[in-house]
């Protein structure tokens, strides 16, 4: 493929019968130009397009896929599940048995349910929060994502805990009303918030990979912890994107810490639309029908998706080192970055956890959202656009994390660190 290859005119057909041309919106490419690739296939690291042009992919299915694409094992669970039938609206073992694999492998998590998709684990798990406490209000962080359910769809307002404008028509005041705001990293904010209302809980992705990836602080997180104690509030610690990925019991793990909910999601599918919501018995025996507090799925624990979440989470069990792997792998394009960056003395700084990291077009450490939006867009979609020309498939946004599968051997690592040197290179020419 060329710099300046051309990008693929499906688009234009999408775009007549589908939003934007997709179905989530960072999908079309809007914050980098072109239009999207076309994806046909994906095998490993590498994904191909209908065009038949073929990536070194990061993007890894926004996290889900931790093993390469189209791993064997998978797809051989997924077609043998499938064999048996697609769905059936009833309780299967397999449910039970990867229900018993979560709880042995995340340390907070004595009962599980299981949904589709991030977004319910969210909302559900906060919907429990409130339950338990009988409060309405809720704390989340500035640039933490949790998915599109009205309450997270909130605007920063004006002063250090604010409540909530809703950042999308569509969503009623009423639904963030209840919806405080503070700042990651912050821990003051939390504690001004705390202090203004009575709230259920406290909701935070551990490691914060929703604005580029900005691991949150020690300290902060062991204070956020007991500022939800002193508070009475829950912490719920979102691993939609870290569990799984950072450690095998996530973030929770890595950290030495223990939520009192975790919503799971991405990886515990294995590629397939699953999520989960889960924490301490006496709270998750308060959802339906073992407790009042109400919440369902037709397709929630899905035969298929079951399945590649048992294949995936059984991998991790058997091989531990697999943390190590990555950590070992991702670390070598970490070093690689910062050589070019060194070399090019540009305003540039790649930041890591594990197998997530980002590569920031700015020079100051970003430790919250605020940092992140200092960075140089521009800059960045420049260089997207010769990384997407030369080969190397980067979330097409600057406030998305990158994430390495074990599937990355060295050669396309290799391959990665030198075209992405000679893209830095040239951006900053
Ligand atoms: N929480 C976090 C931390 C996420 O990263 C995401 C999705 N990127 C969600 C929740 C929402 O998940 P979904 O897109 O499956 O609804």
């Amino acid at each position: 493929m060329t710099e300046d290859a051309t990008f693929a005119d499906p688009f234009e057909r999408a775009n007549l019968v589908l939003p934007g041309g997709v179905n989530s919106p960072v999908r079309a490419f809007g914050a980098v130009g072109g239009a999207p690739p076309f994806i046909e296939s994906a095998h490993g690291c590498r994904m191909r397009d209908s065009e038949g042009n073929e990536w070194i992919d990061y993007i890894s299915s926004w996290g889900a896929i931790l093993f390469g694409h189209a791993d064997e094992a998978i797809v051989e669970a997924v077609c043998d599940a499938a064999r048996r039938g697609t769905g059936f609206g009833l309780p299967t073992e397999a449910e039970v048995e990867i229900a018993e694999l979560v709880v042995d492998i995340v340390p907070s998590i004595e009962m599980i349910r299981w949904v589709s998709s991030g977004t319910e684990a969210t909302m559900s798990a906060v919907r429990v929060a409130r339950a338990a406490t009988g409060r309405d209000k809720i704390v989340k962080f500035e640039g933490n994502y949790h998915g599109h359910a009205d309450g997270f769809l909130v605007a920063a307002g004006s002063g250090a805990a604010t409540f909530g404008e809703p950042n999308s028509p569509g969503v009623s005041r009423g639904a963030t009303s209840d919806t405080l705001l503070a700042r990651f990293n912050d821990l003051n904010s939390v504690a001004i918030a705390l202090e203004s209302d009575p709230c259920a809980a406290v909701i935070v992705e551990p490691i914060a990979g929703n604005m580029g990836l900005v691991p949150a602080e020690r300290d902060f997180l062991f204070g956020l912890a007991e500022l939800c104690i002193e508070h009475g509030a829950l912490l719920i610690f979102d691993e939609v994107m870290s569990g799984f990925r950072v450690a095998a019991g996530g973030a929770q793990e890595l950290y030495g810490i223990t939520p009192d909910l975790t919503t799971l999601g991405k990886i515990i599918g294995g590629g397939l639309p699953a999520a989960a919501y889960g924490g301490r018995r006496e709270l998750m025996e308060m959802v339906a029908p073992c407790g009042p507090v109400y919440q369902a799925g037709t397709l929630s624990g899905n035969p298929l998706a079951v399945a590649a979440g048992i294949a995936t989470l059984e991998r991790i069990v058997d091989s531990p080192d697999i943390y190590k792997t990555l950590d070992v792998r991702t670390g070598r394009i970490e070093a690689g970055l910062d050589k070019a960056i060194e070399a090019l003395d540009a305003p540039l700084r790649v930041q890591r956890v594990g197998s997530m990291w980002t590569l920031f077009f700015t020079d100051c450490e970003v430790r919250e959202f605020a940092d992140a939006q200092a960075a140089d867009l521009n800059a960045f979609s420049n260089f997207y656009r010769r990384a997407f020309g030369a080969g190397v498939l980067l979330p097409p946004s600057g406030f998305e994390t990158a994430f390495v599968t074990l599937a990355h051997d060295d050669e396309a690592i290799d391959e990665t660190i030198t075209t992405l040197t000679t893209c830095l290179e040239r951006t900053f020419a």
